[in-house]
């Protein structure tokens, strides 16, 4: 199966690339023509202009959205909203005329704070870490550190004693200090992308931003200097990092596949993954004390609110940590137990539930390593079920089994001291090992089998001893000499038994080696 995640998304039927390159380029050709024809007499409508070039740069990020894997598509998208905000600043100032000077933000009107509101999407484009977009919750309250910078913008701008070139600078030094802001934690992003499609959305922005901060100190610097008015050559500045924007989004190559590169979370990277959040906390926090004289309450109640905040998200994570690390740990466990379980298995014969052939030979090796050292005896019992096809024909299979594992119940008995095993070897054959034995020691242990095994009177027709199940055994001894392989051991042992049978059955013999 295909995993949907990897899977092709059909294209969707957006307009191809061309009409919006046409359409973004010609906004642009249409602006320098105004502008060089009209000159001052086409400031309203350069106003005008300026609202569609970033309303066509959005249509492009959310083109570029559109083609690409969901995760990294919301970054786009909360560019695009961000494009459209400002748009919204420009059109509300080209329907209330707007100010005459070149910088937009000599007056505070209710467009300048569209233009303030315009730089909170792209904070969360920028800052958002992608542990952090697993946790819903961390999306509102995100949002509540926005509004909170809203309402202190809103307060800071609107709700002061000031006369009109003061409230002119505070408008230059919220956008200016806002945008600052936005671009370190654009750079501090850049230094921590994790998937392609992240670096070239964040390249993106970084470069914007620079540009827009560059371009907005300039304007504002000419408009109270040289007294630069709106409605020169030099509006078109102000559309160059929409026409960036939109440019790039639609000419950076379109991974349809999400590339995920496994790039080492060092510590660096990390903090300045959580650097970029930071940021805007301490605009929210410098915003909270330039009202702290007229509005102090409204101040410290902005503070407590972040702090709370912060406190929430930073338990968030933690408990999306925590919940992350208890769900390995539960892994962990499962796979000891599924371990034990397997180990068990191929060690384990499933029908006696006693030692398998596999067991039997490396406990074979081992004991005959230790006593080669020791010059000590091994000694193993081969042990046979006597005309045991004669009980399966009469009762079946599942009879036989049975008998098998009463068998099996009676001879474990016998295993008794640290390092005896009793295996099943085959069909209906057992081994018993029996390390540091005398072959006088095997045969005591042998007889009292024989007999209990006799003793239990399972009934098989074919025998001739009383019609009563016995056993077989072949004893093997040996004292191993070191480099030796227990093989002959075994070959011994299986020597013995075939003698036993052929004396009759329900006997012991014995041979060593
Ligand atoms: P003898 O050993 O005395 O020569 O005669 P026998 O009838 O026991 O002959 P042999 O050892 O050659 O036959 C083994 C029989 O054991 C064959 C098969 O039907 C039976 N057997 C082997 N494994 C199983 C098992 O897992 N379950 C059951 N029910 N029977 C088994
Ligand atoms: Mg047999
Ligand atoms: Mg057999």
């Amino acid at each position: 199966m295909v995993d949907a995640a990897i899977q092709l998304r059909p294209l969707p039927r957006w307009p191809s690339r061309k009409p919006l390159a046409y359409a973004l380029w010609g906004a642009v050709g249409l602006h320098c023509a105004l502008l060089l024809a009209l000159g001052q007499r086409a400031a309203a409508a350069s106003r005008l202009v300026m609202a569609v070039i970033p309303l066509l740069a959005a249509v492009c990020t959310e083109w570029r959205a559109q083609r690409l894997a969901e995760r990294e598509r919301t970054g786009w998208r909360w560019l695009s909203l961000a494009l459209v905000l400002w748009a919204g600043g420009q059109l509300l100032e080209a329907l209330l005329g707007g100010p005459p000077t070149a910088s937009s933000l000599t007056v505070v009107d209710a467009a300048d704070l569209f233009y303030i509101a315009a730089a909170f999407p792209v904070f969360l484009a920028v800052t958002g870490s992608r542990d952090q977009e697993k946790i819903r919750a961390s999306f509102y309250l995100n949002s509540a550190q926005i509004g909170l910078a809203l309402s202190l913008a809103f307060f800071r701008l609107y709700r002061m004693p000031m006369s009109a070139a003061q409230a002119a600078k505070a408008m230059m030094a919220v956008a200016a200090g806002e945008c600052l802001l936005l671009a370190f934690a654009a750079v501090l992003r850049l230094a921590s992308w994790s998937t392609l499609e992240e670096r070239r959305r964040t390249r993106l922005v970084c470069v914007a931003l620079w540009l827009y901060l560059s371009i907005e100190l300039w304007m504002s610097y000419a408009s109270w200097q040289w007294h630069l008015r709106a409605g020169t050559l030099l509006d078109i500045l102000w559309g160059v990092p929409f026409l960036f924007s939109g440019w790039q989004a639609l000419r950076l190559p379109v991974d349809t596949m999400p590339t995920e590169i496994a790039l080492r979370r060092n510590r660096l990277r990390l903090l300045f993954q959580n650097f970029g959040p930071l940021l805007v906390s301490a605009g929210i926090f410098l915003l909270a004390v330039s009202i702290a004289r007229e509005h102090p309450l409204i101040a410290l109640s902005a503070i407590f609110l972040l702090l709370l905040i912060q406190g929430v998200q930073g338990g968030l994570v933690q408990m999306s940590y925590r919940s992350g690390r208890e769900m390995l740990l539960s892994r962990e466990r499962e796979l000891e137990i599924a371990n034990l379980a397997l180990e068990r298995l191929a060690l384990e014969d499933p029908l006696t539930g006693i030692a398998n052939r596999r067991h039997f030979n490396s406990a074979l090796d081992e004991s005959w390593k230790r006593a080669a050292r020791q010059q000590q005896p091994v000694t193993i019992l081969m042990i046979d079920l006597d005309y045991f096809k004669a009980i399966n024909d009469a009762h079946g299979h599942p009879h036989g089994d049975q008998c098998l594992l009463k068998v099996a119940q009676v001879l474990s008995e016998f295993a008794g001291r640290a390092g005896d095993l009793l295996a099943r070897y085959g069909g209906e054959e057992f081994v018993l090992l029996l390390p540091n034995t005398s072959l006088g020691g095997a045969m005591t242990v042998a007889e009292r089998m024989r007999y209990a095994i006799y003793s239990q009177k399972v009934a098989n027709g074919a025998s001739p001893f009383d019609k009563c199940l016995t056993i077989s055994i072949g004893i093997g001894a040996c004292d191993p000499k070191p480099g030796a392989e227990p093989g002959a051991l075994l070959r011994a042992a299986d020597q013995a038994l075939y003698e036993a049978k052929g004396l009759g059955r329900n006997r012991i013999c014995a041979r060593a080696c």
